[in-house]
């Protein structure tokens, strides 16, 4: 990333609002104007000019919510970016933006268990059909394709499982069809990896984890490009989702140091992937060993990988795997990531979802890790001793 860029994530947002650097939280549902006309003047502005900031009503969003848009839309090299009250309310604006009763959404297999759930269970309900395809063979994607589909749903790595797709076959085969497309972007996002630049119309990113940082605040983006802007724009208005100015305000506070933080979380699991790398048990769910599939996946199209990864660990007793991950000290119990500080998860089974391709035998355990700032020597001491658990 060039210097001016991160240059530009310190000294973007300032706002001199009473000679303060931050710009001010504006809160507000009714905005004031001077008079009937002024308001007739702002619509007008409004419909020429609608990522410009005018606003007749809170529902659009006030100047702090602005400012996050011009942001991320210059992170994103995009056209616009919508602000969602959480992550998976991009993925579900994404989604509702595009389908309709009668349409077809092709859907990678390894997704995110919410978007798993809401394209399996309740498109169904809408009479809209989600099929799923192996995120390894593309033939599954190509040959499900019918004159119905109307969206490709891709998640670039898939959720814990951590395969890499290859996108540049994806993005032609949706160019090809006509289809729309769109990658949840949240393990990397625009930092390592520009997805609408790269040719997708939308992405996804969670600011709930990397954006925010701190672990103390939602919030989802969903960028576009120019050609889905107006259906996305009328899905947004009446859905009614809308990020809220305070939590908008700390994302983008988190995002000013996004670059310093995403580039140590880098550092850091590379000495965690490098150490785990010496356990013939472990099988890293991480783009480190090169020339398999998914390094040379990551390799090309990514410039950076983040602080989230999987181990694949191969165990005849599942309750030494649950010991491994309850003697860890520096490594919280909880969901989420993206955060300042590590994580670990025991997945089970079944919060896999219902997966078509994976196959997991009976002595293969997913453990997740969240690699936070902490000193990766403190890190590695801990699951070095914790791994002594494992039989
Ligand atoms: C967390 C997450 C989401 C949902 O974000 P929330 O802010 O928790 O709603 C969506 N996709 C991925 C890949 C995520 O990790």
């Amino acid at each position: 990333m060039s210097k001016s860029f991160k240059t530009f994530l310190k000294h973007t947002a300032k706002d001199y609002h009473n000679q303060s650097v931050n710009p001010p939280v504006v809160r507000a549902s009714t905005i004031i104007f001077k008079s009937m006309q002024d308001i007739r003047k702002t619509q007008k502005k409004a419909k020429k000019d609608p990522t410009g900031g005018h606003y007749d009503y809170g529902r659009q969003g006030t100047s702090t919510t602005h400012i996050l848009q011009k942001i991320l839309t210059k992170l994103e090299e995009s056209y616009h970016v919508f602000l969602t009250p959480t992550g998976f309310g991009s993925v579900f604006l994404s989604i509702f933006s595009i389908v309709r009763p009668g349409d077809e959404i092709l859907v990678a297999d390894p997704v995110y268990s919410p978007t798993r759930i809401f394209t399996e269970n309740f498109l169904k309900e809408f009479n809209i059909k989600s099929i799923f395809y192996n995120p390894h063979d593309l033939k599954t994607l190509e040959k499900n394709i019918t004159k119905k589909t109307k969206l490709i749903f891709v998640e670039n790595p898939g959720s814990n499982s951590f395969e890499f797709l290859d996108l540049g076959k994806i993005v032609s085969i949706a160019k090809k069809k006509k289809i729309l497309s769109v990658i949840d972007n949240t393990w990397a996002t625009p930092y390592f990896f520009k997805p609408i630049k790269f040719g997708f119309d939308m992405s996804i990113v969670s600011a709930t984890k990397y954006y925010s940082g701190h672990s103390d605040v939602m919030g989802g983006s969903l960028a576009v490009n120019r050609k889905v802007f107006n259906k996305v724009k009328a899905a947004e208005k009446i859905t009614g989702l809308r990020l809220g100015p305070d939590d908008a305000y700390l994302i983008t506070r988190g995002l000013r140091t996004l670059d310093v933080r995403l580039d140590r979380h880098q550092e850091n699991a590379k000495k965690i992937a490098g150490f785990l790398s010496k356990y013939k048990n472990i099988k890293l769910l991480y783009p480190y060993k090169k020339n398999s599939f998914n390094f040379r996946m990551w390799k090309k199209y990514y410039s950076g990988a983040s602080g989230l990864m999987g181990l694949n660990i191969k165990a005849k007793n599942i309750n030494s795997v649950k010991k491994f991950v309850n003697s860890l000290k520096l490594f919280g119990y909880g969901y989420s990531w993206g955060g300042f500080e590590s994580l670990v998860l025991h997945q089970e089974f079944r919060e896999t979802g219902n997966r078509k391709f994976m196959n997991l035998s009976k002595n293969e355990h997913l453990v997740r890790l969240h690699i936070g700032l902490e000193d990766p020597k403190d890190l590695i001491e801990d699951l070095k001793k914790s791994l002594k658990h494992i039989k």
